[in-house]
């Protein structure tokens, strides 16, 4: 892998409208483009392309930061003066704390500032360094933290993300933070067919989100929305499951979601490890709504399927 290089950037806003009203949060902060975690199945990856950059291994290479962002954080907020948004949705196309934030401390400056103006965070990370944090958060009451997982796998898990935090340091964030009093859950996202979807790894991980205690658990299935997301997936794929290529083909053929025929099935059979494991997959979603507050797992949920506690299934 080529060198990382880190870039600064000035942005004119760092609080950002979401406009899809599938989202289930109104405003968002990334402080980072790019994520050095490059997994493999990072549906943001194509955002690299927004910016001029290719959407390949650059994603991870290539990391910009927001020169600034707790200030010009500031600044929105200060305009936003009687207006301000119920919570704000930090992390949900890069991991706020992938490795520069280490040095950078550009999330905690912006949990800084939303904490001085009293908005609550619901931050969405796969890593550990969420703790450092943690002083911040109970300052402000409200906030919530989603630990994404996707499997317990060694061997999957180096595979499809190559820099990652170890799923085991994340299960134990999640207790330390539900133990800190911040609710805190884990997103089994995203699950791949075939490799982490058999009933005795999706038990295991429920085991383990229960010892931990778990406030809530949200599973969503790979989705590969963009031809930059697909390649990159494939190429993975191919070289380390050329056995699977072919079944993927014909699962993503002409769409970014698995089908019915899979998902259906695989839906029930969670949803019933899920009541089993008496674990809640709770809906923490409601534009506006304060108790039922967003949270986005890093590859974004699927459309709502009815039941309000599997919403984002
Ligand atoms: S899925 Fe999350 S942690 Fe992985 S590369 Fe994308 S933003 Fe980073």
């Amino acid at each position: 892998m080529n060198p990382i290089r880190y870039e600064p950037i000035r942005p004119k806003t760092v609080l950002n409208p979401v406009k899809a009203a599938s989202m289930p949060f109104d405003w968002s902060i990334n402080p980072y483009r790019g994520c050095q975690h490059g997994c493999s199945f990072c549906y943001a990856r194509s955002t690299h392309a927004f910016i001029g950059e290719t959407a390949d291994d650059a994603f991870r290479n290539h990391v910009f930061w927001k020169q600034d962002a707790p200030d010009v954080l500031r600044g929105q907020l200060k305009k936003m003066a009687g207006r301000l948004p119920p919570y704000v949705a930090v992390g949900t196309a890069t991991d706020p704390y992938q490795q520069l934030e280490g040095k950078a401390r550009l999330t905690r400056g912006c949990l800084e500032a939303l904490a001085e103006y009293g908005v609550p965070a619901s931050i969405t990370t796969r890593s550990p360094l969420v703790l450092r944090d943690l002083d911040l958060l109970q300052l402000m009451p409200g906030s919530t933290v989603n630990i994404s997982i996707h499997t317990l796998d060694p061997d999957i898990w180096r595979t499809f993300e190559p820099s990652t935090p170890a799923p085991r340091l994340r299960l134990d964030t999640v207790r330390k933070l539900n133990e800190a009093g911040i609710q805190a859950g884990v997103f089994i996202a995203p699950i791949l067919p075939y490799i982490s979807d058999d009933e005795s790894s999706i038990e295991a991980l429920l085991a383990e989100c229960a010892k931990v205690r778990a406030a809530f658990v949200m599973p969503s299935f790979l989705r590969l929305s963009t031809s930059e997301v697909k390649s990159w997936f494939f190429q993975t794929l191919r070289q380390h499951y050329p056995h699977l290529t072919e079944t993927y083909g014909r699962l993503y053929w002409g769409s970014g979601y698995v089908p019915d025929s899979y998902k259906q099935p695989m839906r029930e059979r969670i949803r019933r490890q899920l009541a089993a494991s008496g674990l809640s997959a709770h809906e923490p979603v409601g534009k506006g709504n304060r108790e039922n507050q967003g949270n986005r797992t890093s590859n974004p949920p699927e459309p709502s399927i009815g039941p309000v506690q599997l919403t984002l299934f």
